[in-house]
């Protein structure tokens, strides 16, 4: 399946400009099979979400973009994340404890929110945003020289937060699945690759 990791709703993250309804419409007409809401330290939209899935029959995963000590990390699985920021460290400990799967978001973008090179010393994270569609093309690529040097997941997301941004990049999975933890555990034992938009479909690269 192809599905874009990283968007915001607007009714946890406030610097959003998309509904939930916007983004799926957008993501369907697109031929994106998912997508995750990942809004800015909070799951609140968990609830709502499960239900407009049920009722489009489109997979939609909330997780939570954390915004660690030392960076954001995306992640799935977990039930709850610290409501103070603490060591990307122990939040990678938290999250792989649940059983859950985590990403360090746009690590060199010029926002100083990404791990940077923490991510060399943080040990656990299970993939990195090669692409991030909020990241210029030179940060991405050494998002994707850190990735290949460290073996982790490489991963393709928009971090949309305005409808032409949706589905600028995706990440290709080798299954379809429809429930949260059959998502998470697909990436924890799967091989991901990310994937660009080209105006019609989606061209799924290991470089760019
Ligand atoms: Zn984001």
């Amino acid at each position: 399946m192809l599905i874009d990791l990283h968007l915001h709703e607007k009714t946890c993250s406030p610097d959003s400009f998309l509904s939930l309804e916007e983004i799926v419409n957008r993501a369907r007409q697109m031929g994106l099979d998912g997508v995750c809401i990942t809004d800015h330290d909070s799951m609140g939209l968990r609830a709502q979400a499960e239900a407009y899935s049920r009722e489009t029959g489109f997979p939609i995963f909330v997780g939570v973009e954390y915004f660690s000590l030392q960076g954001d990390i995306t992640a799935w699985g977990i039930d709850r994340f610290p409501g103070h920021r603490v060591d990307a460290q122990v939040f990678v400990e938290q999250v792989n404890a649940a059983g859950g799967f985590c990403v360090s978001c746009h690590p060199f973008r010029n926002n100083n929110r990404g791990l940077e090179d923490n991510l060399r010393r943080v040990r656990g994270l299970h993939g990195v945003e090669v692409l991030n569609g909020s990241t210029d093309l030179e940060a991405n690529r050494t998002a994707l020289r850190y990735c290949r040097e460290l073996g982790l997941q490489p991963i393709g997301a928009s971090d949309a937060h305005t409808l032409a941004q949706v589905g600028k990049y995706a990440t290709w999975l080798p299954a379809y699945v429809t429930a949260l933890e059959d998502f998470v555990s697909l990436l924890r034992r799967s091989s991901t690759r990310p994937a660009i938009w080209n105006g019609t479909s989606y061209d799924v690269v290991d470089t760019f």
